[in-house]
């Protein structure tokens, strides 16, 4: 079983909080943990390099 990782801090994401979604641009699933979330960070899409707020 793979541990899931924050796209953006690549912190271990815990269950509860943490979001995914896909890549606006190709589909990969982008994932934040709360702290990124909470404070607007950045990430960048590990597939394409996109991007987004
Ligand atoms: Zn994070
Ligand atoms: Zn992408």
């Amino acid at each position: 079983m793979a541990m899931e990782k924050c796209t953006s801090c690549n912190a271990p994401l815990a269950e509860d909080g943490a979001t995914r979604f896909p890549c606006p641009k190709c589909g990969n699933e982008i994932r934040r943990c709360p702290q990124c979330r909470e404070q607007s960070i950045g990430y960048t899409c590990a597939k394409c390099g996109f991007q987004g707020p």
